[in-house]
């Protein structure tokens, strides 16, 4: 049977979410349930769609013809998923070798290294950049890409540690933060600072727009 992820969704251009502008894709799937996740509507294991890894592969190749830097591979729990992800992210490396680019994947993950196991710390061989750890409400923190102080940038390889070492202690004003649309929805790509998103509902709603099916609240089946 050949390799496929259970996704979200996918987006490219992504420029919050690392280096330069990158190919985002959002795996479904999370058994972690963090109290305050943003992102609950990737919790469902059996949500999202089913995508071959061999078409989201060319999808990834045709980010970097059109100049991607990277991929960031988040949701979800992309390690809840590790043999899909390893054998994509070893076509993800053949494509950037092939196409002559330099190119760096980031992987999310909620846990931490030493929960892992071997198919999942094999899964994260292929990254170069590691960002672990629950989302923890009560330690807020201004860290670039990360949503609690609690997580780790993690630089893995030596062109990690020349693109990123610069943002492991970085803290910008504000958070970077894209929009994108979808038909009627509307998401934010980035990492929202604890309280962000609760006060752009309230923003908008002084202005009479009232926000439905957020993905920060736990959807009623
Ligand atoms: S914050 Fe991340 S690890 Fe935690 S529940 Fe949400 S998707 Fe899962």
């Amino acid at each position: 049977m050949s390799a496929a992820l259970r996704v979200n969704r996918v987006h490219h251009p992504v420029t919050a979410l690392g280096y330069g502008v990158r190919l985002g894709v959002w795996l479904q799937g999370c058994p972690l349930a963090c109290a305050g996740c943003a992102s609950q509507d990737t919790w469902d294991p059996g949500g999202g769609g089913e995508v071959p890894v061999a078409e989201l592969a060319e999808v990834w190749r045709a980010a970097v013809r059109a100049g991607a830097d990277g991929l960031t591979v988040t949701g979800g729990e992309p390690l809840a998923q590790p043999a899909g992800l390893a054998a994509f992210l070893r076509r993800v490396r053949a494509i950037g070798a092939d196409c002559g680019r330099e190119t760096d994947v980031i992987v999310y993950s909620g846990y931490e290294l030493d929960e892992l196991d071997e198919t999942q710390l094999g899964a994260l061989e292929h990254a170069d950049v590691a960002i672990t750890g629950r989302y923890e409400i009560a330690q807020p923190t201004e860290l670039i890409w990360r949503g609690s102080a609690n997580q780790r940038m993690i630089l893995r390889t030596p062109l990690a540690r020349r693109r990123y070492e610069r943002y492991v202690d970085h803290r910008p004003e504000r958070s970077p933060m894209q929009v994108a649309a979808d038909g009627d929805a509307v998401w934010l790509i980035g990492v929202p600072r604890t309280g962000d998103l609760a006060r752009l509902e309230r923003r908008l709603r002084d202005q009479g727009l009232h926000l439905q099916d957020v993905s920060w609240r736990r959807q009623k089946p």
